[in-house]
């Protein structure tokens, strides 16, 4: 099963990783350059043309360095294993964690969660989501885990603009955040329902997605809009207290943050809004990672709502930034590739 991987560079619980998806039919077409190669599982070197030089157009070598890099031969199961399989355990050890899909639209993130239910629908067990729900009934299931007297609920919802949906309710109900005295965290309302087995889990998934998408006039032009939260929470039986919580979050388009050239108002609003939720989850990952005191967790809302996610003793991260292959993409895999960096 090794394949080759080393082990995940020691820092705190983070781990970042790239994954780079296939060139598609259309760019195969195009004939289009994969400028992307990943030379060690951990290694990942870009070609991209020198900028400046307007006369000879070549290619310049940029080297990252990764826990892991995922080539466009990896499924989504070897994916999982160094990603998000490792935080199972962690929230049946009554720790929080995180697994974040970063990147381009078009780049592979809800490809990788699995979040893509219409049309797809024998696709959806070769998820994140998918994966990561088996597992989790699978743990429970443990002689072991059996005296811990646990129960599975889901929430899913998404955040658009500033605004936060729930996608459990009819109607995509709006919900308020509220701190309350203990300063913990509440989105108010937020559905959580019970889940007793994988099945269960998906036909939420398939509720969300659909009241994710029928909001808008275009699906995927808007969910590239929006972050999706997906969180599978672990409580205790009798008093419903909180054991542990995994987060699976399907972020918005990361070139959206960028979008402040649209004639639109409302549209460039929400690229400002975007551009300032990447920012801030990269300090809140960062101050994470280096275990200073003090994480800007209040900066948006996403990282208000994950605060109990970032604060605390047993918290685990992982990044999953997804790129495209294209010479065409290449300014955006950088900013991409560049994100991640500092985040590890
Ligand atoms: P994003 O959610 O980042 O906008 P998608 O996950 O929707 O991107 O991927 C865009 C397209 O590329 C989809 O048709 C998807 O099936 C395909 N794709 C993405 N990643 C892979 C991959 N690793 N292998 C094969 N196809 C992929
Ligand atoms: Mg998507």
């Amino acid at each position: 099963e090794n394949m080759g991987f080393p082990g995940p560079l020691k820092r705190h619980g983070i781990v970042v990783c790239v994954r780079k998806r296939p060139l598609n039919r259309k760019e195969l077409a195009e004939r289009e350059l994969d400028v992307i190669s990943m030379p060690r599982a951990d290694m990942l070197v870009a070609h991209a043309p020198r900028r400046h030089v307007n006369l000879v157009r070549f290619l310049e070598n940029h080297n990252f360095r990764f826990d892991y890099t995922f080539d466009e031969a990896c499924s989504n199961a070897t994916v999982y294993n160094y990603t998000a399989r490792p935080l199972i355990r962690h929230i049946f050890d009554g720790g929080m964690a995180t697994c974040f899909a970063y990147g381009q639209t078009g780049s592979g993130k809800t490809h990788t969660m699995g979040g893509e239910f219409t049309g797809k629908q024998q696709n959806v067990m070769d998820g994140i989501y998918a994966m990561a729900a088996t597992d989790v009934f699978s743990t429970l299931a443990e002689p072991a885990n059996a005296g811990l007297g646990l129960r599975v609920t889901c929430s899913f919802f998404e955040i658009y603009g500033s605004r936060i949906y729930d996608l459990l309710t009819p109607g995509r109900a709006q919900l308020r955040v509220l701190e309350d005295s203990h300063q913990q965290v509440q989105v108010v309302g937020l559905t959580e329902r019970p889940a007793r087995c994988t099945t269960d889990v998906l036909s939420l998934l398939e509720q969300g997605n659909c009241a994710r998408t029928s909001g808008h006039t275009s699906a995927n032009c808007k969910s590239s809009r929006s972050h999706a939260i997906f969180q599978i929470v672990l409580r205790s039986a009798n008093t419903y207290r909180l054991h542990g919580k995994l987060s699976l979050i399907d972020l918005a388009g990361n070139e959206r943050g960028a979008d402040n050239s649209s004639a639109d108002r409302r549209t460039r609003l929400e690229g400002a809004e975007i551009n300032k939720s990447l920012l801030v989850l990269k300090e809140c990952i960062r101050a994470l990672g280096r275990q200073s005191g003090h994480i800007p967790f209040r900066g948006c809302k996403l990282t208000q709502v994950l605060r109990d996610s970032f604060i605390g003793k047993k918290v685990k991260t992982c990044m999953i930034a997804t790129i495209s292959p294209g010479l065409r993409c290449v300014e955006h895999t950088l900013n991409t590739l560049r994100y991640a960096d500092r985040v590890k």
